[in-house]
């Protein structure tokens, strides 16, 4: 295990972290000393969808318990081989918006960018697990076709920088994205989608605070954090960093069965995170991509849990329970039972 409190002079960059990703899923199964049935099935499904993960989230799964639910998040199983009917690659239809490479135009007023192609960690229920990156990995010209592109359309006031992660860019590059954005007149807002400030909480530094931040732009991360036990100190310490700098922080989770499927779970997250100053935004239920089809909690119990929470907590720290329809103009709300 490494300790959590570790001097400074042994504290890693994120660069450096980076290169240290656990992706052998024997190293994970041996480190938390795991039972070796979940050898097989693992490296089998990492086949298809590597295993990845950095030490920072490791740090936080419990050892010896192969239900632990951030293990749950990571581990790859034998049942993503396994087909399921109405699960597909691409469940949301995206490629149907991507009317030039690494951008989706799907809701009016905001266009995601696929920023980055690569994630610090692979969730086993990404909806993206099948999504050809390598036909969206962009080059300089294409940047500036996905620009121009934003440029033309006036109705869009709110970029979205999604990926993969695009924590994942490096702060100059972000730095020149971000300018680039900003000198688009009708863009009010500049929005990330990002797991690094729950699995790789030291990429929060003063120097990407300043990469995203323009005067112009109003600047929203959306971390994507499932369950209170990936929040830890350091996760507030990255944070705090955002928020002094006047960086709005929400959380995005997704319903996932046998990780948050409870109320008091979900109602302790909303919690953890409003103390650590996230403010709760969505609560997906899962998106139908083959090999995710375990992760399914059904509308019936979704709907159940949902009633109860919004009895445990205040308003505010209700997130909206969604389902993103391919074809919608907006995220589906789903209403309680
Ligand atoms: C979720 C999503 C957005 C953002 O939707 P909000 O409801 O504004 O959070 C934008 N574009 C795409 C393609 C999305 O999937
Ligand atoms: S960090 Fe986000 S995009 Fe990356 S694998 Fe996890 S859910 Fe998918």
């Amino acid at each position: 295990m490494i300790p959590r409190t570790v001097p400074t002079w042994q504290i890693k960059s994120w660069q450096e972290e980076l290169k240290q990703l656990i992706q052998n899923p024997k190293t994970l199964i041996d480190r938390l000393q795991l039972d070796r049935e979940w050898l097989e099935p693992a490296e089998k499904a990492a086949r298809h969808f590597p295993l990845r993960l950095t030490e920072s989230y490791f740090s936080r799964i419990r050892p010896g318990d192969p239900h632990d639910p951030l293990l749950r998040q990571v581990l790859p199983l034998g049942e993503e081989l396994e087909a399921a009917p109405g699960y597909d690659k691409d469940p949301l239809d995206e490629s149907r918006f991507n009317p030039v490479p690494g951008l989706v135009h799907k809701y009016r007023s905001r266009v995601l960018l696929i920023a980055a192609t690569q994630c610090a960690i692979n969730c086993r229920y990404c909806f993206r697990r099948h999504f050809p990156y390598e036909d969206n990995q962009l080059s300089r010209p294409e940047w500036q076709a996905a620009l121009d592109y934003v440029r033309q359309a006036p109705e869009v006031n709110e970029v979205i920088l999604s990926g993969g992660d695009p924590l994942s860019l490096g702060d100059k590059h972000l730095a020149w994205l971000v300018q680039q954005i900003a000198d688009i007149t009708h863009i009010k807002r500049l929005r990330i989608h990002s797991r690094y400030p729950v699995i790789l909480p030291t990429r929060i530094t003063d120097e990407l605070v300043g990469a995203v931040s323009h005067p112009r732009l109003r600047t929203v991360m959306v971390m994507h954090c499932n369950h209170p036990q990936e929040i830890d100190e350091e996760v507030g310490r990255g944070v705090a960093t955002l928020v002094r700098a006047g960086i709005q922080v929400l959380n995005q989770s997704v319903l996932l069965k046998k990780i948050n499927d409870n109320s008091r779970i979900l109602a302790t997250l909303s919690e953890s995170l409003f103390d650590i100053g996230v403010q709760p935004y969505y609560l997906h239920l899962l998106d139908k991509v083959e090999g995710a089809a375990h992760f399914a909690v059904s509308d019936e119990d979704a709907k159940t849990l949902y009633g109860e929470l919004l009895t445990l907590l205040p308003g505010y720290l209700v997130p909206k329970l969604v389902r993103e329809t391919p074809h919608e103009g907006s995220k589906t709300p789903v209403s309680p039972a």
